[in-house]
């Protein structure tokens, strides 16, 4: 697993290394298997140009690189990842051509389950 350059590891939540960890697992073979070999990369973590309500601030989500993959491959591995994290996560695709990601996020439920840091103060 790559780090793209400038990328802010600090601060992430453990549930965003699982998903790394999840993404590693299902990625990093497919990517290492091509001419030239691959690795996963993320693109973004705390830092990098979100929504002012997104999670990325928060340290609960990651993007992960998808251009190395063919279609069928991010077909493949969006399938995987969603039934590997389960309802605790939702993975989707953003942007396209180049900027094409994955964006893998905790869920509405896992929020509810564990608080949202965005709503710090607010009971
Ligand atoms: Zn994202």
């Amino acid at each position: 697993m790559n780090l793209k350059d400038g990328v802010q590891f600090e601060g992430i939540h453990a549930a965003t290394l699982y998903a790394i960890a999840k993404a590693e697992e299902i990625m990093g073979p497919i990517l290492r298997s091509k001419v030239p070999a691959r690795e996963p990369t993320i693109t973004a973590l705390r830092d990098g140009q979100h929504m002012a309500t997104s999670l990325h601030y928060v340290g609960l989500a990651v993007d992960l690189r998808s251009h190395d993959l063919t279609e069928a491959e991010i077909v493949t591995v969006t399938a995987t990842l969603r039934k590997a994290l389960g309802s605790s996560y939702d993975v989707v695709m953003e942007a396209t051509g180049a900027n094409a990601h994955f964006h893998i996020e905790v869920s509405d439920q896992w929020l509810a389950a564990n608080g949202d840091p965005r709503k710090k103060g607010v009971s």
